[in-house]
């Protein structure tokens, strides 16, 4: 059988959506348009995008989006592509005209119709030619900014201070009057007015642009006019929090300069035979609970081999997600194996029916299967129906326990509110950019 989250697989979407799935044939179809863009600039958002998005510390799969813009329009990046891989054809131009229209419309009060009528308004808000592509939902956001150049990315680093209870005063002690500090909103059309005001605000008290902003449980946006404005602020970000913790702490969610790709995962290589033989008994193990039967990566890293010896602290460290990334990909939480009776170690071979018992005790609490499975001391397993997602939810498992671990500094984690956790899962937006990532990694 399939759970509740079958609506998150490549199947068709629910009736009454508004906007129908992109399907290859269209995309073939290709995004030629007459835009004010200089192609030399395209080239560089193009560039910037890939040399951040290939490094996990810095965006992991679909996350994170990036903008470039002239006087009369924007490009970004389309809903569902990844930062790593961007090319031409995955960047959707915007008639900035038409966007800032959004923001005199008066929507209903009840959010998903709200969302609903934003997101039709967005799509015809798209310069003529765009064929199916959506544009990224935070398109709002990026078009308030002045400067050409916007990189908005959700960095492991910059999350431990997103994700902190003392986070926006830790952030203010840091950066000054240089930030702008979005507290947690739901994703979407409240988050473009909200950063609308506070941008508004920015300029009228300090009378220049803002090129640095924070977002609560949700990551980094930064502005500037040209490549070097960009590179040199990012790393003035990263060396800015870096500099704030402890050095052991930094060393293990600083991402690369951002030049070279360090975005290969980490790969659990550290005992082979036992990984693989858990990749066979949890596969049977989903089949044995009635799923279908799934793709299974594994992934470490050196913070997960430190704490995977203790589960009753992964256990609270991942107890909710705390960002949008980390539950569209990762679920609520993972399912953490305790070890089994009678001493034995916890990495142990187990039997795919006593996997199962749990998988089916997993669905009925959450109403789907986990998308990640721990076995601690062993490896952490990322399970979906496709792997590029697979390996996402394996790596945003990883980077949740870092957030959890760096954010000590900055007065402890905290995790997304249930309320923006409820709306992120009924939100179709959430729903269709998953799906694109299903599709693998254009
Ligand atoms: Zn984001």
């Amino acid at each position: 059988m399939r759970g509740p989250g079958a609506e998150c697989s490549s199947a068709a979407p629910a009736p009454g959506k508004a906007i129908a799935p992109c399907d290859a044939a269209r995309y073939a179809v290709g995004t030629m348009t007459t835009d004010t863009i200089p192609a030399g600039d395209r080239e560089t958002i193009l560039r910037l995008s890939r040399e951040y998005g290939s490094d996990r510390r810095w965006v992991i799969a679909g996350g994170g989006n990036t903008s470039v813009k002239s006087e009369a329009h924007l490009a970004i990046k389309a809903s569902g592509r990844s930062l790593g891989t961007l090319s031409e054809e995955g960047l959707v131009v915007m008639d900035r005209a038409a966007l800032s229209g959004l923001f005199d419309r008066r929507y209903p009060d009840d959010e998903a119709e709200r969302e609903r009528h934003a997101l039709a308004d967005l799509m015809d808000a798209r310069a003529a030619g765009q064929g199916e592509l959506r544009p990224s939902v935070e398109t709002l956001m990026h078009d308030v900014f002045a400067q050409r150049y916007v990189v908005h990315t959700h960095p492991t680093l910059v999350n431990t201070l997103t994700c902190a209870v003392d986070g926006e005063r830790h952030a203010r002690e840091i950066f000054g009057d240089e930030l702008i500090w979005v507290p947690v909103v739901n994703p979407g059309y409240v988050l473009g007015l909200i950063v609308r005001e506070a941008i508004t605000a920015f300029r009228r008290e300090h009378r220049r642009e803002p090129w640095l902003m924070l977002l609560a449980n949700h990551g980094l946006v930064v502005a500037g006019e040209n490549e070097e404005e960009i590179r040199q602020r990012q790393r003035a970000v990263i060396e800015a929090i870096a500099g704030s913790m402890p050095e052991d702490d930094a060393r293990l969610v600083r991402p690369a300069a951002g030049v070279d790709p360090a975005g290969k995962p980490s790969g659990a290589d550290g005992d082979r035979a036992s990984i693989d033989a858990w990749i066979e008994t949890l596969r049977a193990a989903w089949v044995e609970a009635g799923e279908d039967e799934p793709v299974i990566v594994a992934d470490s890293d050196e913070n997960f081999a430190e704490q995977s010896g203790d589960p009753a602290l992964m256990h609270e460290h991942l107890r909710a997600p705390f960002s949008p990334d980390h539950l569209v990909y990762a679920y609520r939480t993972p399912l953490i194996l305790d070890a089994p009776a009678g001493g034995a170690s916890p990495s142990g071979p187990r039997s795919p029916g006593e996997i199962a018992e749990q998988i089916r005790a997993f669905r009925d609490l959450h109403r789907r299967p986990p998308r990640v499975v721990i076995v601690p001391s062993l490896a952490l397993f990322g399970v979906a129906q496709a792997e590029p997602v697979a390996r996402a939810a394996a790596a945003l498992c990883l980077d949740a326990l870092l957030i959890a671990r760096g954010a000590a500094a900055f007065g402890g984690y905290a995790f997304m509110p249930e309320e923006q956790i409820r709306f992120i899962e009924g939100w179709e937006v959430e729903r269709f950019r998953l799906k694109q990532s299903e599709q693998g990694d254009r």
